[in-house]
C-alpha cells in the first residue's frame, strides 16, 4: 500500500479526476459468498460499476460522477464519485486496490503497481459471481 497524504493533498487528486482506481475481487471479501453479497450492496449504492477492456473482459471500479447507478459503464475517463474537496471519501480499508497500489510521486510521475491485465485476470475467476450480482440488482430495480 502506498500512501502519501501530503503529496496527494497538494496534487488534489489528479488521478481520481482522470479515472477511478480499479478494484480487485478481494476488495469485496475473502469468500465467493462475501464477494457476491458485497458486490450487490455496492451496485445498489449506485457508486460502483462494471467496466471492460477491448476484449470485453470485465473489472469493477467506482462509478464516475454524472454516471451513478450505471451498473455497466464503459468510459474512457471521468472523475471518481468518491472524490471530494477534502480528498477521497473512502477510508483506506474501503479503497480499491488500484488506488492503494498507485505510488504517489512528485511531478505527477506516480507509479501504478497493479496492472489492468492482472486485475482482469483476477475478475475472470469471479465472472459468474460478478454477472449474477449485476442480474440480482437489475431484478431489484425492476421490482421497485
Ligand atoms: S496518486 Fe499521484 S496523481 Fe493521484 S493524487 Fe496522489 S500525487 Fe496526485
Ligand atoms: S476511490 Fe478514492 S482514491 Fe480511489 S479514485 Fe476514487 S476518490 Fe480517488
Amino acid at each position: 500500500m502506498y500512501v502519501n497524504i501530503e503529496l496527494c493533498k497538494k496534487c488534489q487528486g489528479k488521478c481520481c479526476k482522470n479515472y477511478p482506481g480499479i478494484a480487485l475481487p478481494k476488495d469485496f471479501g475473502n469468500t465467493k459468498e462475501e464477494i457476491f453479497k458485497n458486490l450487490i450492496k455496492a451496485f445498489k449504492s449506485g457508486k460502483w460499476s462494471i467496466d471492460w477492456d477491448k476484449n470485453e473482459e470485465y473489472f469493477v471500479r467506482p462509478s464516475i460522477k454524472g454516471r451513478k447507478f450505471y451498473i455497466f459503464d464503459h468510459a474512457i475517463s471521468g472523475e471518481c464519485v468518491f472524490l471530494t474537496e477534502k480528498g477521497c471519501k473512502l477510508s483506506l480499508e474501503k479503497r480499491p486496490s488500484g488506488c492503494l497500489l498507485l505510488e504517489p510521486r512528485e511531478s505527477e510521475k506516480c507509479i501504478q503497481h497493479l496492472t489492468k491485465r492482472n486485475t482482469i485476470n483476477e475478475w475472470k475467476k469471479f465472472k459468474e459471481i460478478l454477472l449474477n450480482a449485476a442480474i440480482e440488482v437489475d431484478k431489484f430495480e425492476v421490482e421497485l
